[in-house]
């Protein structure tokens, strides 16, 4: 399993297993046991994805011990609001049934917060309560304001990215930084036809791979961490081995050209959660 060094030592395994839309307990924790069996050691969850419980449940009957696994969760929105942050984490630890995360996000740049919120997420830090910290969703003038007031630099800035939206921009934004870009919806989310464009399969056949796997290795080859999110084994596996090829520099090329700035979620300075 291929790690990264955070920008604070901390290292992040390069591909995790996202759980958002997996409400359903009993599916969560199939979905987290199913992951950790097949190799998986890095869950991206959310306090607002509703299953934190039963991906602590699923982590502790690996039998995988907690030191092992890279556990990311996120503030919701409301909690930045109301500014309860160290009361959100708490409650995070209490449903995962641990003492700490290894990375905590800011989930979205709720206008009226988002700059306040990170002296409140340097507390949770420096309380160890999570091992890194860092945002999602924030713009590089998001970040500029922040790092305006920041004394720990975001570990992480979690946005969304595929073939149709490549965010070079952001990207290039949060290198310079020190921020490592990590993908969401890496897959285009089951929203698009990029699992089935001519130039990613036309790819996949010269490499013998799947559609899926050209993809996360495009965000890889760039420096990206994929978290792509499946419920089934054949393709939790397929998603996971993605570090036995190389694509080429024209292939990487082709596939950053079909950025169109298509985004499938919401805009981040217009979202209305
Ligand atoms: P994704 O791009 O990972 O797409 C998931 C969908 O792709 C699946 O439901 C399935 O239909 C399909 N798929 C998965 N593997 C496949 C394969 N090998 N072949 C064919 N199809 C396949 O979308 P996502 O779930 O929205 O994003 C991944 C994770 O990112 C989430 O689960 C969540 O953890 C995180 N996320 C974060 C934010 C945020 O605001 N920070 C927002 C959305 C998602």
């Amino acid at each position: 399993m291929e790690k990264i060094t955070l920008n604070n030592g901390v290292n992040i395994p390069s591909v995790g297993v996202g759980v958002f839309r997996v409400e359903d307990a009993q599916v969560a924790y199939e979905t987290v046991k199913l992951a950790l069996s097949v190799g998986y050691r890095h869950i991206d969850t959310a306090m607002i994805y509703g299953n934190e419980e039963a991906v602590g449940k699923a982590m502790k009957d690996s039998g995988i011990a907690r030191e092992e696994i890279f556990l990311t969760t996120k503030l919701w929105n409301d909690d930045q609001r109301s500014g309860k942050v160290a009361e959100a984490i708490e409650a995070s630890l209490k449903r995962l049934g641990t003492d700490y995360v290894d990375l905590y996000l800011v989930h979205w740049p709720v206008k009226e917060t988002y700059k306040n919120v990170w002296k409140k997420m340097e507390e949770v830090y420096k309380s160890g309560k999570a091992k890194a910290i860092g945002v999602s969703n924030y713009q590089p003038h998001h970040l500029d304001d922040l790092l305006q007031i920041a004394e720990v630099i975001p570990a992480v800035d979690q946005i969304e990215c595929y073939p149709y939206l490549s965010q070079e921009a952001v990207i290039a934004y949060c290198k310079g930084k020190g921020i490592y870009p990590e993908a969401w919806g890496p897959l285009g989310a089951g929203k698009t036809d990029i699992l089935v464009n001519p130039i990613i399969t036309g790819i996949a056949t010269t490499h013998g791979k799947s559609a899926a796997q050209v993809i996360l290795r495009w965000n890889l080859q760039r420096g990206v961490i994929v978290i792509p999110k499946s419920i089934h084994e054949a393709r939790l596996v397929e998603n996971l081995s993605v570090t036995d090829f190389t694509l080429t520099a024209k292939q990487m090329e082709e596939i950053s050209k079909l950025d169109k700035n298509l985004r499938l979620g919401s805009h981040p300075d217009n979202f209305n959660f």
